[in-house]
């Protein structure tokens, strides 16, 4: 997921849950990946583990347009609880898309971190991961797929810098993480195609689907019942 971050005196309130989420991230994650190795010498399957890392990095950027989507079409600045947290940073972004530039890396990935975390945390008292391969491979998936979704806003964020590091556009240009050509596609009004925004590998598959505007189509139909009363 990927909400671009709010400017930093809004987000004042929420520095230290962030600080102690990223904390906690970190501790997990290393937690996470000990257990790995544990079960990688139990059960082998070590060739099987860099598929799966790519499968959840494609999945974070799929993500990243599913939520990036419903932020941008859906709901208002209003609505309970989702609204100050993930529409209205999407909204913002469209009106002032170098705004994030001005985010350190704390802020711009903060709300990420925060949403991360929780499945980290069930795959920790849930998921076997030593005592069974289903439960190895799943904590290996789950596990790359949070670390993409949490650096999912600070590649959108290269992806607006004007002259990134020579690293970051070695990724960019490799297509390995977001890049601006690619995410301008996004910014142009009407904002309406181009939403995944961790590396963008699903966007032109899904623009060719037209999958996003069908299911506008579908929640935007107008009710029957007003259908029938104009074709009296
Ligand atoms: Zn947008
Ligand atoms: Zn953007």
């Amino acid at each position: 997921m990927s909400a671009p971050s709010l400017p930093e005196n809004r987000f004042a309130p929420f520095r230290l849950i962030q600080t102690a989420a990223f904390i906690l991230f970190a501790s997990v994650s290393i937690a996470i990946a000990m257990d790995l190795i544990e079960a990688a010498r139990r059960f082998g399957y070590v060739w099987s583990i860099p598929l799966v890392a790519i499968a959840a990095y494609a999945s974070a950027d799929l993500l990243s347009g599913i939520v990036h989507f419903l932020a941008d079409n859906f709901g208002s600045p209003d609505t309970p609880f989702l609204g100050k947290a993930f529409v209205m940073p999407f909204r913002d972004h469209h009106t002032n898309p170098e705004g994030i530039l001005e985010h350190p890396f704390m802020i711009a990935n903060g709300n990420n971190c925060l949403i991360s975390t929780p499945p980290l945390l069930a795959i920790v008292f849930f998921v076997p991961v030593t005592t069974s391969v289903a439960g190895y491979l799943f904590a290996a998936y789950s596990l790359f797929l949070c670390i993409g979704v949490l650096l999912t806003n600070q590649f959108h964020k290269w992806a607006h810098m004007p002259s990134p590091s020579r690293a970051v556009r070695w990724l960019q240009d490799k297509g390995i993480v977001l890049s601006k050509e690619h995410h301008d596609v996004h910014h142009m009004s009407p904002f309406d195609t181009y939403y995944c925004i961790t590396t963008g590998w699903w966007n032109p598959l899904l623009q060719r689907l037209g999958l996003f505007e069908k299911v506008i189509a579908l929640f935007r139909r107008p009710p029957l019942s007003s259908t029938r009363e104009t074709s009296r």
